[in-house]
């Protein structure tokens, strides 16, 4: 069987296409026929039986049930499970290129080593022997072996924290995500267990607060599959949606109200909406609620206009829809997905609260007994870690593992974080692909593609009920590569570090007998979802509450970051296939376009096509302007994923690295890293 070039775009853009993503002017880019012509990873097929293999795919963070189309054993395509009940056959464009992804030129070959500016290879024998004989001398000596990890829901973080427990190191931290912010809030400052999840699909209103849930909050497949049941295009619709931020973004498009509310403002907005609850008579069964609801009387629509730019009838529809709804359902975070506060994700609770709709999903228990509990991991402060170690206020780690993450590109003020990685004694990254963190690192073992490989999920951030999936090994390893825990548990086996395993199948197994699951069931593409409620006691700390909410301002220009499926995540770069989704409005040529409305532009003296430097954090970047009243006054929006320095040459050299300007400051009050709507200054070049 032979796919040519012609079907083989029709096949990809299709399965992009194929999603419910609003649809986009196509830019005829010539990047795609360059690709499709010479590019050695184009599947070379053969004739033999078709198949459709289901596995979990991990390529985000969100987690969608795929199935992986192979000609001969060949994979060529993937396409949604529709046997799942959660994301029912749906896959977002990124996944739609995840069999090109195998072939990536960007691929690590084999272990890698640094010497000089180059790499060498070596074998995976002396890479453990490398890195046995550094670690020996560190066990015991908390914070000279620390890692960073972007995968929020594996068990591989099991064997990766326990490792570090067992070398008596403490310096273990996720990437930042929605979900590490939820974490600090809920189980943190608040001290509640379990994680906060969202019940999209019994909702009749759903109101989001920053969340983007059509496009980066959370599982994006699940939320437009729950939203487009209760929306067809033909019948009663029994689904309100509200979005409530600064970009009329894909889920303004689709939502009933978009309701303009500034970034840095999003949590003064939450707590107007709790003032008006409680005038209406309502309540919240947590700890220390009649402080926090005094402290609400603070916002009244008025001061919620001043802080958060938002009309104040506005807010007082808000409140009156959610009033009358059945089952409202509010969803917080930051349209970049990453860098919200304490104050946005403890107000959404209380909101939740009040209105019957909090809704907690217990923990499962854990496989590695010796690993640190994940909710008190997730709660942890990368960003603030890494100033301290840039500020000398911490120690640099002698050796610093990096596992699915890429910090030194999408962390906020990158180029600075970059610097603070570089400090590391050595620096080993765990990347499938050869990014911007595995670039600079001193020793690079590659991680299988997640279509390689054994691994797993456990309730992704915003599902509405706790779950767990299994993901398979498809296909054969393209690569020299190796699965991260597998490496891991046989380097504690040299340093003596018992974890209670030797093989990460055999974790998997426990984890799945301790939850009660079938394996075989899962190894075939189910999902298990459990129907447990977790506790939803907590306490409303008021007075950090009271801190973080006098620190809004409400005013001055501030950036907005957006995250965009189609363009990557901060681990993975723009599949050159999906260049072509990128809008003329975002990219062109080599310019990132960042969008402000007319008199955002008018104040800067600025319009159409101006290009223009744009600073903030003691970095800067260049860019042309658009014009769109799809932006409130005061908001310059950029979209994230652009400015690769690494990857492929299809992909790196386009625009610029938002993340190098996100400014980070500490929330007032508790203490948390934030950079959701910070200040940036734009002059004309
Ligand atoms: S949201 Fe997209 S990239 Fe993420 S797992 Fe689902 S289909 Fe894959």
């Amino acid at each position: 069987m032979g796919l040519d070039r012609r079907a083989f775009i029709k096949f990809v853009v299709g399965g992009a296409a194929g999603t419910l993503f609003t649809p986009i002017p196509w830019k005829l880019a010539d990047d795609a026929s360059i690709w499709s012509q010479n590019w050695s990873w184009i599947p070379r097929l053969k004739y033999g039986a078709l198949t459709a293999d289901a596995t979990y795919s991990k390529l985000c963070p969100a987690g969608c049930a795929v199935k992986v189309k192979k000609v001969a054993g060949i994979a060529y395509g993937v396409e949604g499970n529709s046997a799942n009940e959660l994301s029912k056959g749906g896959v977002c464009p990124l996944c739609a290129t995840g069999s090109q992804m195998l072939r990536s030129p960007s691929r690590v070959a084999g272990p890698m080593k640094k010497d000089g500016d180059k790499f060498k290879p070596i074998s995976w024998d002396e890479a453990e022997a490398l890195l046995a004989d550094k670690l020996k001398g560190l066990k015991g000596q908390d914070g000279k072996v620390a890692a960073i990890s972007g995968d929020l829901s594996g068990t591989a973080n099991e064997v990766l924290s326990g490792f570090l427990a067992g070398l008596g190191s403490k310096s273990y931290y996720y990437m930042p995500a929605d979900q590490t912010a939820m974490a600090k809030a809920w189980n943190g400052v608040m001290g509640g267990s379990g994680q906060i999840g969202y019940d999209l699909e019994e909702a009749d209103l759903i109101l989001c607060i920053g969340a983007d849930i059509m496009d980066a909050f959370g599982p994006v497949v699940r939320n437009q599959k729950a939203f487009a049941a209760k929306r067809p295009m033909e019948g009663d619709k029994t689904l309100t949606l509200v979005y409530a931020g600064p970009v009329r973004n894909r889920t303004a498009a689709v939502a009933d109200k978009w309701v303009a509310v500034r970034p840095d403002g999003a949590a003064a907005f939450a707590m107007g909406l709790v003032n008006l609850l409680v005038k209406s008579g309502k309540s919240a069964s947590l700890g220390g609620f009649s402080d926090f609801a005094d402290l609400a009387a603070k916002f009244g629509p008025e001061a919620v206009a001043k802080l958060a730019g938002v009309n104040p009838e506005a807010l007082k529809d808000v409140a009156k829809a959610l009033l009358v709804a059945k089952n409202p359902v509010i969803v917080v975070g930051s349209e970049s997905g990453q860098g919200a506060g304490v104050a946005l994700n403890a107000a959404g609770v209380a909101l939740n609260a009040m209105l019957g709709s909090l809704n907690v999903l217990p923990e499962f228990p854990k496989a590695v007994a010796s690993a640190p509990d994940r909710a008190g991991l997730l709660a942890k402060d990368l960003v603030g870690w890494l100033a301290a170690v840039d500020a000398g206020k911490a120690p640099a780690p002698e050796v610093l593992f990096v596992y699915e993450a890429n910090p030194a590109y999408s962390l906020p003020q990158a180029g600075n974080m970059a610097k603070t990685l570089r400090k590391a004694g050595m620096l080993v990254s765990f990347s499938t692909f050869m990014d911007e963190t595995a670039v600079m690192a001193d020793l690079v073992l590659p991680a299988p593609h997640p279509f390689e490989r054994l691994d797993d999920a456990q309730s992704p951030y915003g599902l509405g009920k706790a779950t767990y999936a299994l993901a398979t090994a498809v296909v054969a390893p393209e690569k020299d590569c190796k699965g991260t825990p597998d490496f891991i548990l046989g380097l504690s086996g040299k340093l003596g570090v018992d974890l209670g395993f030797g093989a990460f199948e055999d974790v998997l197994k426990a984890k799945v007998e301790a939850i009660g699951a079938d394996w075989d069931a899962l190894a075939g593409g189910a999902v298990h979802v459990s129907d447990k409620k977790g506790s939803a006691q907590a306490s409303l700390d008021a007075g950090a509450m009271s801190k973080a909410l006098a620190g809004i301002k409400g005013e001055g220009l501030v950036l907005i970051a957006q995250a965009h499926l189609n363009i990557g995540t901060g681990k993975l770069a723009t599949p050159p296939l999906n260049l072509p989704t990128i809008r003329e409005t975002e990219l062109y040529g080599k310019d990132v376009f960042v969008q402000m409305c007319a008199a955002t532009a008018k104040s800067l003296g600025l319009s159409e096509g101006a290009k223009v430097k744009l600073a903030a954090g003691g970095a800067d970047i260049s860019a042309r302007v658009n014009l769109s009243e799809g932006v409130m006054p005061g908001v310059v929006a950029a979209p994230l994923g652009l400015g690769r320095t690494a990857w492929d040459p299809y992909t790196k050299g386009k625009g610029d690295n938002v993340c190098k300007i996100l400014a980070v400051s500490a929330e007032p009050g508790t203490g948390l890293s934030v950079w959701a709507g910070s200040a940036v200054s734009v002059a004309k070049m």
